[in-house]
């Protein structure tokens, strides 16, 4: 009996992501809207913007393949999406909203991180240069959205979001975010483990 290959498990992959990315398409001008904070609110439509066209980059890897983009619905973002709309649905306060809007979209940039950080080293493996090279832009960007949303939580939503009461407790985690660490340990929201130089 034949065995499934690596190629397949690649594009298989590969596929979730599209679907992800569509999904996202979607979802992020729901959050957007919802939004309290007008930079809230605009970093999430830059991210739909970038989202669009990494639509667009994974059809040109499809392309390149010779594949077609279809054939898989990613249930990770679904699901993502799903706990997402369940906070819309409440009845917070407007910082409040925007702090669980935040977590909601940082949920979904970090699956996109672990996946893409996969789908990159996969790409390196097949020796794939052009492919790895698209995958490594989207994950940088993935990246950057969700250090934005840490900014932005960290400036003003999440203390207001707890009634004003700042603590240093923040301040610390940022000061230590700004130094650089041995290299085996893991950067504060960011999902993939540092590479040793
Ligand atoms: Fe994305
Ligand atoms: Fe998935
Ligand atoms: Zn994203």
């Amino acid at each position: 009996m034949q065995t499934d290959t690596f190629e397949k498990l690649f594009v298989e992959e590969l596929r979730d992501m599209y679907s992800a990315e569509k999904q996202q398409v979607k979802a992020l001008p729901k959050l957007a809207k919802a939004a309290n904070s007008p930079e809230l609110r605009s970093a999430l439509q830059k991210h739909l913007d970038v989202t669009k066209e990494q639509v667009e980059r994974l059809d040109e890897v499809f392309n390149d393949l010779g594949l077609s983009s279809s054939g898989k619905t990613c249930k990770g973002m679904a699901g993502i999406i799903e706990e997402g709309q369940s906070i819309l649905d409440k009845d917070y306060d407007e910082e409040v909203m925007d702090a669980g809007i935040i977590a909601a979209a940082q949920k979904a940039e970090h699956y996109e991180i672990a996946s893409y950080g996969t789908l990159r080293a996969f790409a390196e493996t097949r020796g794939d240069r052009k492919v790895g090279e698209i995958l490594d832009e989207i994950l940088r960007e993935e990246k950057d959205a969700d250090l934005t949303l840490t900014r932005i939580a960290r400036a003003s939503i999440n203390t207001r979001a707890d009634g004003g009461i700042g603590d240093t407790f923040a301040d610390d985690e940022e000061d230590e975010e700004e130094r650089p660490r041995p290299n085996t340990r893991h950067r504060p929201g960011d999902g993939s483990p540092r590479v040793s130089r």
